[in-house]
């Protein structure tokens, strides 16, 4: 996924849970953010988090080139896959031998108990501890918003290298959409390292697309079918229900009364979550769905001015347009470094990369 869904479509998820718009935009940005905290963008880490080495959780090719981390990326215990992982490919810790993508369930032949537990799936009880975060803070709450969503797009992949779940026959066949029936896998520069899902390119992180692919978890053998617009729904669902929760857990008030809140919003959102499940399976500009997303946001909450966020690897974007521009300010701004929004978020990345240790036990993996 990129910044259409993880900043615009948690935007969606969050207004439509009941949030302000500005509680709404700032889980947004901390969701957007998981894919902007690399060492190249703070290179001197953060002033006032104590001076502890900041728990950076994006690597680019930049960060990668300059580290020499990625040669080493070959398990969990590597240590860019520590620092990784826990955000991107958050593992399913379950070592049965099926490997559920959509709603179909295949067969693997992978059989090392070790590796088919690290494999990213919406399943298990990492999933379901996120499922059910406690926090009151916006940032934190966002930056579990990206763990969610990136379970569901990068299943079926692990985020170290390796080569036997990770790389894919080399053509993906495009079942829906304009683009020619067979397309060869090319022009991705992380191809030949079976990190995460590259060898797939960028096709788990477009709404739109349904394909198909041969991956080597099953011998290239078979075919796999991604349904993302199916996906991708589900990921809302799942996002837009988890942010209900919170909404009304934080609201506080007896548990029978939150319950019957929660479960109006719920039942109140039933035409606008069958809007979203439709627009999905549009192509937007660029192949992501960032403009479908933009529009509905305004309409559907009849917001006027909107500023429209860019990623940072973005070419062209107007300066100061980043999440990662708005929160250096935000840090530099500040008298008190501890409270901002960077040092909430390097404290929320630290509390998450605790607990997704805490399961997987680095050193027994
Ligand atoms: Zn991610």
């Amino acid at each position: 996924m990129d910044i259409d869904f993880h900043y615009y479509g948690t935007m969606y998820a969050a207004l439509l849970a009941g949030y302000d718009q500005k509680d709404a935009i700032e889980i947004a940005e901390a969701a957007q953010f998981v894919d902007e905290f690399t060492p190249h963008q703070f290179p001197k880490g953060i002033e006032g988090v104590g001076g502890k080495e900041p728990v950076n959780c994006y690597y680019t090719s930049f960060d990668f080139d300059t580290t020499g981390m990625i040669d080493q990326a070959t398990s969990w215990d590597s240590t860019l896959a520590k620092k990784w992982m826990p955000f991107h490919f958050t593992p399913r810790m379950d070592s049965g031998d099926k490997i559920t993508i959509g709603e179909v369930e295949y067969q693997s032949t992978i059989k090392d108990p070790k590796h088919l537990k690290m494999i990213t799936a919406p399943t298990g009880k990492i999933f379901n501890l996120i499922r059910t975060v406690a926090t009151k803070d916006n940032v934190e709450i966002g930056l579990k918003m990206h763990v969610l969503a990136d379970m569901f797009a990068h299943q079926g992949f692990v985020g170290y290298r390796f080569k036997d779940i990770n790389c894919i026959a080399n053509e993906v066949e495009i079942i829906d959409g304009t683009e020619s029936v067979m397309k060869k896998i090319t022009g991705n520069m992380f191809h030949f390292v079976a990190i995460g899902h590259a060898d797939c390119g960028h096709y788990p992180d477009y709404g739109y697309a349904v394909y198909k692919y041969k991956p080597s978890w099953n011998g290239k053998t078979e075919y796999v079918l991604r349904d993302n617009p199916k996906i991708f729904y589900s990921t809302f669902f799942h996002m837009f229900n988890t942010l209900v929760d919170i909404k009304c857990t934080n609201d506080g008030s007896a548990l029978d009364e939150m319950h019957k809140r929660a479960a109006a919003i719920k039942e109140n959102a039933g035409k606008k979550l069958l809007e979203v499940q439709e627009m999905l399976k549009q192509k937007g500009v660029n192949e992501f769905q960032t403009n479908l997303w933009y529009q509905k946001i305004c309409e559907d909450f009849k917001i006027s001015h909107l500023i429209k966020i860019y990623s940072v690897d973005e070419a062209n974007k107007p300066i100061n347009s980043t999440v990662c521009h708005i929160y250096k300010k935000n840090h530099d701004d500040s008298i008190d470094k501890s409270n901002t929004k960077l040092a909430r978020f390097e404290t929320a990345a630290r509390k998450h990369y605790n607990m997704v240790k805490g399961y997987v036990d680095f050193k027994k993996i």
